[in-house]
């Protein structure tokens, strides 16, 4: 089968002819029909010190996908040949003290397809029956595929009621522009969208953010400040991992509001915790990854009704083209890329 391999440490990755994955008792073999790339093959991708720290090569790359089981493991019960699923990449260790009380998006020992074990830039991916999640025939694989991250975006909007409540999200990358359509699904009164990319806002636009921001052109914290009468949003999405948005974010909330943290920031940050968070009352919510499968089950039911992410599919390629999507990925000029094998 062809696959996209990161074969050494450095830049890029090379498309080779491989074995089909042999599959383990408790695996299934899917035949790939649809696959996306996310922020963290570009860090794979480019090879950056993340990378470095974490990998060892070779790998096939890749964790977000649709396609159908062509063969199942003897001791893999309750799934068939040609049911349609995709995959949680996240391989929880079962054993540990999230794992056994309901919390394993938070396992101590988890690993990730497509960067501990060959993942889905493939024909054909090895995928244990645990991590296999069953979707309906209704859901094209262009949609099947970003269930993945789109989980990050509505495992953020879940840590606090959104009716009716005003919503900053920073960072419009794909998990932040899947946010305002989440927070939009889920009513949300008005949702703010900022970011330093015109191209991803007019995208937030399209997913139903009222008011989009551009930093560097207008204040944040003015602009929200005006808005509401001075109070601030009730719900601050934190997407870019960028300082100064975190700053902005926490200076344009309400008092007593929720902040929902999932970008990753470079290096570390300084808060001024007492005005920021502390004399505020903010809550603070560490976010990643997706609930097990209760994250799986509110997105499918978000996207079998009352939202739709197709404004954020910005690109449809061959799998050999490969080159060319991860260019445009460093570029920002996207939304998401979904890659056919
Ligand atoms: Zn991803
Ligand atoms: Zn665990």
């Amino acid at each position: 089968m062809k696959a996209l391999i990161k074969e050494k440490p450095g830049p890029g990755a090379a498309l080779r002819q491989v074995e089909i994955p042999r599959i383990g008792p408790h695996d299934v073999l899917v035949k790939v029909i649809a696959t996306s790339i996310c922020g963290t093959d570009l860090h794979i991708y480019n090879w950056d010190s993340w990378a470095a720290s974490r990998m060892n090569l070779p790998v096939i790359m890749g964790h977000e996908m649709a396609g159908e089981i062509v063969e199942l493991g003897p001791a893999v019960e309750g799934y068939f040949k040609g049911d349609y699923v995709s995959l949680e990449c996240h391989q929880a260790c079962g054993r540990c003290y999230q794992c056994r009380t309901g919390q394993a998006h938070i396992c101590r020992d988890y690993t990730i397809t497509g960067v501990d074990f060959d993942g889905c830039f493939a024909e054909y991916v090895r995928v244990p029956a645990a991590n296999l999640w069953l979707n309906s025939r209704e859901l094209p694989p262009e949609i099947a595929c970003l269930q993945d991250p789109l989980g990050n975006a509505v495992l953020a909007l879940s840590s606090a009621p959104l009716t009716g409540k005003n919503v900053l999200i920073t960072g419009c990358g794909a998990i932040g522009l899947f946010a305002v359509g989440v927070a939009r699904a889920a009513g949300a009164a008005r949702v703010y969208a900022a970011d330093i990319n015109d191209y991803r806002l007019e995208i937030a636009a399209q997913m139903g953010a009222g008011t989009v921001i551009n930093p560097r052109r207008e204040s944040l914290v003015k602009k929200v400040h005006a808005d509401t009468a001075g109070c601030g949003v009730d719900i601050f999405v934190e997407m870019s991992g960028n300082e100064s948005c975190l700053h902005d974010g926490l200076q344009a909330m309400k008092n007593g509001g929720h902040a929902a943290l999932l970008g990753i920031p470079a290096d570390k940050v300084t808060l001024d915790l007492a005005n920021e968070v502390v004399f505020k009352g903010i809550t603070l919510a560490g976010i990643t990854g997706r609930k097990i499968f209760d994250t799986w089950y509110t997105t499918a039911a978000l996207l079998s009704g009352v939202l739709d992410i197709r404004p954020v599919i910005t690109h449809r390629m061959k799998l050999e083209d490969y080159e060319e999507a991860f260019e445009i990925m460093k570029a920002g000029q996207c939304g998401k890329i979904i890659l056919y094998p």
